[in-house]
């Protein structure tokens, strides 16, 4: 009998997890398929539940379940600290939260050829995404800056963190000097993104050549941000990049299996492309 997955949210509809892992589950001739469900907050609890009991693999969470989710399953230390879980696995009588969004952006940067370790990264945003990537970057190593547009909100992510390693918070005023002192830039905000897609924070004049600009909007494919880092010599990382490490490692979760991250790739570029 097929093995069912699915993600839970709501709206749920533009998820690409589907298409990225039922391309692994077929590339890996595994007898599984992954699923859509829209499912209300007040809902979760149940979800969740009625998931375990009719025995699906595993789970994913999306908008605006991940921060609830944490107090109705047993989160481990990587969700806890980030505060989200982004999936789920059903394990022996346990219900596990994880949360695998900083591990999937720490390796889409190493998969790309970026060392982490002692770098200075400049993280653009401070909102979900960024609590999860900044919690890994700091683990690995890395000296973070945060400039956020409400400075409270990048201060705070900063305080969170700031037993782990090197972190500090700031707004968005001084981002001309804080793009040339850094080695790495992650834009987690939703600038650039479908319908706004001729916006961006920062532009090639900033930037200098060598510098990795790593855009996390992934709709469109090559967002402003990428362009102007091109133009200025930079090396540049798409959000289908995270968005695939993410998935995969949910996937080693559930099955033990790693999957062909450049079949999972393949997929969502596919359709990114297409829209
Ligand atoms: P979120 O929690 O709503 O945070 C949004 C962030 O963007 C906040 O820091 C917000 O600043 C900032 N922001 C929004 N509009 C802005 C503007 N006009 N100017 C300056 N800053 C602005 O959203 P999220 O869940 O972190 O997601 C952020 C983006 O990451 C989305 O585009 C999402 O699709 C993408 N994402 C991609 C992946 C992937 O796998 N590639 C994974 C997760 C998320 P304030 O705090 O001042 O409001």
């Amino acid at each position: 009998m097929k093995t069912i997955y699915a993600v839970f949210g709501d709206p749920v509809g533009h998820s690409l997890s589907p298409v990225m892992h039922n391309a692994a589950f077929e590339a890996l001739g595994m007898d599984c398929e992954y699923h859509t469900f829209r499912v209300t907050k007040d809902d979760l609890k149940a979800a969740i539940h009625g998931a375990k009991a009719m025995g699906f693999g595993g789970l994913n969470l999306t908008i605006p379940l991940k921060e609830i989710a944490l107090r109705l399953v047993e989160p481990d230390p990587i969700a806890k600290a980030i505060g989200a879980v982004n999936t789920i696995e059903f394990s022996k009588g346990s219900i596990i939260g994880h949360n695998t969004d900083g591990i999937g952006a720490v390796h889409a940067l190493r998969s790309s050829g970026v060392v982490i370790r002692d770098s200075n990264v400049l993280v653009l945003g401070a909102g979900g995404a960024a609590r999860a990537v900044v919690y890994q970057l700091v683990q690995d190593g890395a000296r973070v800056t945060i400039a956020n547009r409400t400075i409270e909100r990048a201060e705070k992510l900063a305080d969170n963190v700031s037993s782990l390693g090197t972190a500090r918070g700031t707004g968005l005023e001084d981002l001309p000097g804080l793009v040339e002192q850094s080695h790495i830039i992650i834009n987690t905000t939703s600038v650039g993104m479908h319908p706004d897609t001729g916006q961006t924070l920062i532009t090639s004049d900033m930037m200098h050549s060598g510098q990795v600009i790593f855009d996390l909007v992934y709709n469109p494919l090559q967002t402003r941000l990428l362009e102007e880092a091109k133009k200025a010599g930079a090396i540049t990382i798409d959000g289908v990049k995270m968005l695939v490490h993410q998935g995969a490692r949910s996937f080693r979760i559930w099955t033990g299996v790693e999957p062909p991250p450049n079949v999972m790739e393949r997929s969502v570029k596919d359709v990114l492309e297409k829209q």
